[in-house]
C-alpha cells in the first residue's frame, strides 16, 4: 500500500510541462472565437431579426417567438461551421455545478435518413429529464416538471463539439429550480430601484447594471498524488494530514519543476478562457504553496456568473491535461490558507456613471454617498441573510479561520469614506448647504480626493470592504456559484433603494427641497446602519463580543445560519422585490440542508474507512516492529539496560496503542452519531444533528491521526503527506 505513495511521488517529480502552443493570432483576434458574439449575430442573422434580438438583450424587450426560428437557424449555421454536431441547454441547478444534456443537431427523418433539426422551439424551451436535480420538493408538490428556458442575455458558446445555450431552469408553475432565474430577477430589481433613485441626480439614466468582477482562488495538486488520497478524491479536501514543516522541505527538488508545469497550465487555461470570451488577466499569487488565483476584468453580473461557472469547469478539464487536479474546495488543507471567491460588486448606469465611485461635483458626491449608504443599509439589515448566502459545509472550514473573513458580516470603509459619513452625520444643514446666488441652495459635501479610487487602505479581514469604486464581498467560497451571494446582495440593496426613495419622496411631497430631503434621509440611515461599519481586526475575540452587542449575527453553525432565508424580514424583502417567494425560499433551504447533510455524511464515511483501512493497520504494523525491537533488546542486553534503552520505544508503543484505541472508539461513536442523525425525519434538524454531533467527532479523530502521522515511520505511511501534496508540482 505504501508503495503507491512512493510511486506517485517519484512519477510526479519526473513529470514535464505539457507543451502549449501559442496561437498564431493575437489575443484580440481569438477572443470570443467560440462565442456567438454580436458580430457573429450580425453576420448570421437577417438584419430585422438581429435588431429585435439586440433589443431583447439590451433593453429587456420581450422575446418575439416569431424570430426564434431564424435565430436558431443562424446559430446552427455558425455552430456547424465551427464543427459543432450537438447542442445543449446549459443550466445551473442548485448543486453548484452546471448541467447539460446533449442532443445531436440531426434526427431520424422516419424514412431511414437523417434531417437537421434545431428549431426556435428547441432553442427557446426544453424539458430536460432532470428529475434527479435537487428541487426541495417543489416538483413533487406541484407534480410539475422542470423546464429550461433560453436566456438571450448570455451568448451561446461552443465547447468541444457542442453548442451550449445558457438557460434558466424552472418548474412549470414558475418556481425557480436554479440560480440563474432568481439572479435575473434580482438584477431586474436593482435596475429598477437604482434607476429610480438616479433620477434625483441625472435626467439621462434609463438603466442601471450590476457589475461583478470575481477573483477565483484554487489549488493545484499533482494528479498521481491526488489519486493516492481517497479523501481528496471523494470529498475534495484532506480529512487528515499533519502540517508540513515547510522550510525543511523546500530544497531544489521541490522547486525544480514548479514554474514549468503550472505555467503551462495557466497559459493553456488563459487561451481557452479567452476563446470563450472570459476576459481574464491571470496572476498567480501564492499565498499558500500550490495555491493560485485567476481574475478577469469585471463584467455585467449575469454574464460574469456564467463565465465563472464556465471557468471552473474549464479549469478542471485543463488541469487534467497537465497532470494536475484542481481543488476548488474552500479548505483542502488544514493549517494553511483556504480559497475564496472575492466578488467585486458595483452599480453603473447606461450613461456611464459608476454609482459607487465618487464624482467631481458636490452633487455627484451626494449620489456617491447615497449609493454607499443604501448599500450599507441593505447589508446591515440583512447581514444574517448575506452570511446565509455564502455558507456551506465546505466554506465553514474556511470562514473564521485566521486567513479568511470571520463568520460575521461587517463592512470596512477606509479612513476617507468614514470621515465623510461622520461629517454628514454630525453636521447640521447649515454646515452642509450654502446659498449660492441665482442657483439657489447648493450642497457642500467635501470634495473627495481622487486618491480614494486607488484606495490601498485595505483591510484583509473584512468580509465586505469598500475598495475605491466598488465593494468587495470576500466571504463567498471558492467552489460556490457567485449567483447565490449576488441574489441576496442585489435584492437587499434593491429593497434599501426602494425604501430610500419612498422616504425621500414623502418629504419632497411635504414641500422639502430635494437635496435637503436626500441629506436628511441619508443622515438618518448613516446612524441606523452604523453597527455594520467595522474597521478593526475581524479576527479578534473582542470583535465577536462587540458584534453580538451591536446586534450583528455571530452564529457559527452552518445549518442554523441557513435559517435566515426564512426570517420574516428576508421573506418580506425577497417577495417585495419579486425575486423569490416563500415557497421557493423554503424549497431552497431544503436543498441547502440536504446538501449539508450529504457533504458531512460522505466525509464521515471516508474518515471511518481511512481510519480502519489505512491509519490503524499502518500504525499497528509499525507498533509491531517496535515491539519486536523491544523484545530483541532483551536478548542483547541485561534486563535493566534493555529497559532503559527501550524506554522511548515503549512510550511509542503505548502511545500508538492508546491513540488507535481512541480512534476505534471515535469511529464507532461517529457511526452511531450518523445513525441517530439519519433517523431524524426533518431535514433541518437532521442537518443540525450532523453539525452538532458528527462534525466534532471527525475533528477528534483527525487530532489522533495527525499525531500518529508524526510518530509512525515515514516509509510505512500510505497517504501522501502535506509536504508532497503542497510542494510537488
Ligand atoms: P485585488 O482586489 O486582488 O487587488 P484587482 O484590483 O485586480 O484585485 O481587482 C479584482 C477584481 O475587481 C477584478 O475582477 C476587477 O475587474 C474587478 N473590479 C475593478 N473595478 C470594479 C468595479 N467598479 N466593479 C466591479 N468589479 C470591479
Ligand atoms: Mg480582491
Amino acid at each position: 500500500s505504501n508503495q503507491l505513495r512512493f510511486q506517485v511521488v517519484e512519477e510526479a517529480f519526473k513529470k514535464k510541462a505539457v507543451e502549449v502552443k501559442t496561437p498564431a493570432e493575437r489575443p484580440s483576434e481569438y477572443f470570443g472565437k467560440y462565442v456567438f458574439t454580436r458580430e457573429k449575430m450580425y453576420k448570421y442573422l437577417p438584419i430585422t431579426v438581429y435588431n429585435k434580438l439586440i433589443d431583447v438583450i439590451d433593453n429587456g424587450a420581450r422575446l418575439d417567438r416569431s424570430i426564434a426560428d431564424e435565430v436558431a437557424e443562424g446559430m446552427k449555421k455558425w455552430a456547424q461551421e465551427m464543427g459543432a454536431t450537438h447542442y445543449t441547454h446549459w443550466f445551473q441547478p442548485l448543486t453548484e455545478g452546471t448541467a447539460e444534456k446533449h442532443d445531436a443537431f440531426v434526427e431520424h427523418d422516419g424514412k431511414g435518413g437523417m434531417v437537421e433539426n434545431f428549431s426556435g422551439k428547441l432553442l427557446v424551451q426544453q424539458e430536460p429529464d432532470a428529475s434527479s436535480f435537487p428541487n426541495g420538493g417543489i416538483r413533487n408538490t406541484f407534480e410539475a416538471r422542470g423546464y429550461s428556458a433560453w436566456d438571450p442575455t448570455s451568448p451561446v458558446f461552443i465547447i468541444d463539439d457542442t453548442l451550449c445555450i445558457p438557460t434558466i431552469f424552472i418548474a412549470y408553475t414558475g418556481e425557480a429550480l436554479d440560480y440563474k432565474a432568481p439572479l435575473l430577477r434580482s438584477l431586474h430589481a436593482v435596475n429598477k430601484a437604482a434607476t429610480d433613485v438616479c433620477q434625483y441626480f441625472y435626467n439621462d439614466v434609463a438603466k442601471v447594471q450590476v457589475n461583478l468582477g470575481w477573483e477565483q482562488e484554487y489549488f493545484l495538486v499533482d494528479e498521481g498524488l491526488y489519486s493516492a488520497r481517497p479523501d481528496l478524491m471523494l470529498t475534495g479536501r484532506t480529512l487528515m494530514g499533519h502540517e508540513s514543516a515547510k522550510n525543511q522541505q523546500m530544497d531544489d527538488h521541490y522547486f525544480g519543476t514548479i514554474p514549468d508545469r503550472v505555467q503551462a497550465f495557466m497559459k493553456d487555461l488563459e487561451i481557452q478562457a479567452l476563446e470563450l470570451a472570459i476576459p481574464c488577466k491571470t496572476r498567480h499569487n501564492e499565498v499558500a504553496p500550490n495555491q493560485f488565483e485567476l481574475a478577469p476584468i469585471f463584467e455585467e453580473c449575469n454574464l460574469a456568473v456564467d463565465h465563472n461557472m464556465l471557468l471552473m469547469s474549464l479549469m478542471k478539464k485543463v488541469a487534467r491535461k497537465h497532470g494536475f487536479r484542481v481543488l476548488l474546495h474552500e479548505k483542502p488543507f488544514d493549517g494553511i490558507n483556504g480559497s475564496g471567491k472575492h466578488n467585486n460588486w458595483s452599480l453603473s448606469t447606461d450613461s456611464g456613471v459608476l454609482l459607487h465611485a465618487p464624482g467631481k461635483t458636490p452633487e455627484e458626491n451626494l449620489r456617491f454617498v447615497t449609493f454607499i449608504v443604501e448599500t450599507l443599509m441593505g447589508v446591515y439589515k440583512h447581514n444574517g441573510l448575506l452570511k446565509a448566502s455564502i455558507v456551506s459545509a465546505t466554506n465553514a472550514h474556511r470562514l473564521g479561520g485566521n486567513e479568511a473573513p470571520p463568520a460575521i458580516i461587517s463592512s470596512f470603509l477606509g479612513k476617507q469614506l468614514t470621515e465623510l459619513l461622520d461629517h454628514i452625520e454630525l453636521s447640521d444643514k447649515d454646515d452642509l448647504f450654502t446659498i449660492k446666488g441665482k442657483q439657489g441652495m447648493e450642497i457642500d459635501i467635501p470634495q473627495i480626493p481622487d486618491l480614494i479610487i486607488d484606495n490601498t487602505d485595505r483591510n484583509r479581514t473584512s468580509p465586505f470592504a469598500f475598495t475605491g469604486n466598488r465593494f468587495e464581498f470576500r466571504a463567498p467560497g471558492s467552489s460556490s456559484n457567485c449567483a447565490s451571494a449576488m441574489i441576496a446582495l442585489n435584492s437587499a440593496v434593491a429593497e434599501a433603494l426602494q425604501n430610500f426613495k419612498h422616504r425621500v419622496d414623502k418629504r419632497i411631497a411635504k414641500g422639502e427641497s430635494k437635496l435637503s430631503a436626500i441629506v436628511d434621509i441619508l443622515r438618518e440611515d448613516i446612524k441606523t446602519c452604523k453597527p455594520i461599519r467595522f474597521d478593526g481586526n475581524g479576527y479578534s475575540d473582542e470583535w465577536v463580543a462587540e458584534a453580538a452587542k451591536r446586534g450583528l449575527d455571530v452564529e457559527k453553525s452552518t445549518p442554523k445560519i441557513i435559517e435566515h432565508y426564512l426570517d420574516k424580514d428576508s421573506v418580506k424583502m425577497f417577495e417585495s422585490v419579486k425575486v423569490m417567494n416563500r415557497k421557493e425560499l423554503e424549497a431552497r433551504n431544503e436543498v441547502k440542508w440536504e446538501t449539508y447533510v450529504k457533504t458531512v455524511q460522505i466525509e464521515a464515511r471516508v474518515m471511518g474507512d481511512l481510519s480502519m483501512n489505512h491509519i490503524i493497520p499502518v500504525s499497528t504494523h509499525y507498533q509491531s516492529q517496535l515491539i519486536k525491537n523491544v523484545q530483541g533488546m532483551k536478548d542483547v542486553f541485561a534486563k535493566a539496560e534493555a529497559e532503559r534503552l527501550s524506554a522511548r520505544n515503549m512510550k511509542l508503543i503505548k502511545e500508538i496503542a492508546e491513540r488507535t484505541e481512541r480512534i476505534e472508539q471515535l469511529v464507532d461513536d461517529l457511526t452511531e452519531a450518523r445513525r441517530v442523525a439519519n433517523r431524524i425525519y426533518n431535514i433541518h434538524e437532521r442537518a443540525m444533528s450532523y453539525h452538532d454531533t458528527v462534525c466534532p467527532k471527525m475533528d477528534a479523530i483527525r487530532y489522533e491521526i495527525d499525531h500518529l502521522e508524526m510518530i509512525v515511520e515515514d516509509g510505512l505511511w500510505s497517504l501522501p503527506k502535506y509536504r508532497e501534496l503542497l510542494f510537488i508540482r
